[in-house]
């Protein structure tokens, strides 16, 4: 069995694609997800995504280049004000981060550097129904004080257009805006509504509790592309990285054992006895507000037991959590050096 490639190259000079073969015994999918525009006109042209590394850099490059703008002799107090309004569509943990941090960023150092525009840079936060829908609510109050309090301007509505310079709601209200970040939750890629496969909920990739693709030899599927197939009875599990982690060692460990039972070769499962199947265990959720403020909640379910805090013991936690996940241990300890001198001398001295 094959997988048909297409070479994809960047840059000022990109490659002609080169159209390639692999030939495969097992094929994981994992395919990951694109970004949900819900058919609005518009949001693919004018808004930016929150997804890949290239997103951050056309946000940087966008607020930078508005920054500028707005400083050009005659520009108008309208023009002005629109050029500096960030607007953030969605409110889940992605948005609501995002919105804290450039805030934070704005107040802190866009406001010394920029003084001309502190009167006029703004975050708006549109929500169609409440920010941080997956936590209870305590941390949903305490989440929108915080971000009420450090700037960001809550709106609730429901995007109904995107123009190139204003965002149109429901309610007939024009939201004018220099930078427009789009993060309203995922959906399956092109690529998988293509694939003739079993499919989950939502249009995933259907796979059964062993994320095997049903009635298809040899091909597996993980992370936020898969979903469970109905007949399985399991809920479809949230795109998460947590998700797609454990089913990575969760297949990996499988396909190994496969393998040393000599089924390794294309079709040379079929007799292998498949036993314990994935099962997954929420960790918790976590979201930083900025400020040295974040939730955990750490508990299963909303209604559950456990721990479920906020403030900045909660940001801690999870710049803890984040720390130990990521980076060498050389690195890990610059990263605390730069991270105990911002908070002890409010600015990074390892920067100077
Ligand atoms: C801004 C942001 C913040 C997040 N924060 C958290 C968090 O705090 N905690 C958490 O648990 N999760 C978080 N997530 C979710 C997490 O990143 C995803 O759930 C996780 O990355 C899913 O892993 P994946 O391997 O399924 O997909 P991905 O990580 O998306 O990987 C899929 C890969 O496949 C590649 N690909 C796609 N199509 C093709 C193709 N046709 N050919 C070849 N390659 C292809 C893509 O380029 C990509 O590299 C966040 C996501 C975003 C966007």
């Amino acid at each position: 069995m094959k997988v048909q490639c297409e070479t994809v190259t960047d840059g000022a000079e990109p490659l002609k694609p080169w159209k390639f073969e692999i030939s495969y015994d097992k094929l994981v999918i994992a395919l990951g997800a694109k970004p949900t525009t819900f058919g609005i006109q518009g949001v693919e042209e004018h808004a930016i995504f929150l997804r890949e590394v290239y997103h951050a850099q056309e946000i940087r490059r966008k607020l930078l280049l508005n920054l500028m703008l707005s400083d050009v002799p005659g520009v108008s107090e309208e023009e002005k004000s629109r050029l500096l309004h960030c607007v953030v569509v969605g409110g889940g943990p992605t948005g609501v981060e995002f919105s804290g941090e450039l805030s934070d960023f704005i107040q802190r150092d866009v406001r010394q550097r920029y003084s001309h525009v502190k009167n006029y840079i703004h975050v708006t936060l549109i929500e169609a129904n409440e920010i941080l829908s997956s936590f209870d609510d305590r941390l949903r109050h305490y989440a929108t004080k915080q971000l009420t309090k450090s700037g960001v301007r809550l709106v609730r509505g429901i995007v109904k257009d995107v123009k190139a310079q204003k965002i149109i709601l429901n309610d007939g209200t024009e939201v004018p805006y220099g930078l427009l970040v789009w993060s309203t939750g995922v959906g399956p890629s092109p690529l998988v509504n293509s694939l003739p496969l079993a499919k989950a909920p939502g249009g995933r990739v259907g796979v059964d509790e062993w994320l095997r693709v049903p009635s298809v030899q040899d091909v597996y599927s993980i992370g936020d592309c898969s979903g469970f197939v109905e007949s399985t009875g399991k809920p479809t599990l949230p795109a998460l990285a947590q998700v797609a982690e454990r089913q990575g060692k969760y297949l990996a460990n499988l396909l190994n054992k496969i393998g040393k039972a000599g089924g390794g070769r294309a079709n040379g499962a079929k007799e292998y006895k498949y036993e314990d199947p994935f099962v997954y265990k929420h960790l918790g959720s976590m979201a930083t507000l900025g400020r040295y403020k974040a939730l955990v909640d750490l508990r299963q379910s909303k209604e559950g037991k456990g721990l479920a805090l906020a403030g900045f013991t909660s940001w801690f936690i999870w710049r803890s959590a984040y720390l130990t996940r990521v980076l060498s241990w050389r690195n890990r300890f610059y990263v605390a050096i730069n991270w105990a001198t911002t908070f002890v001398f409010g600015r990074d001295i390892t920067r100077i």
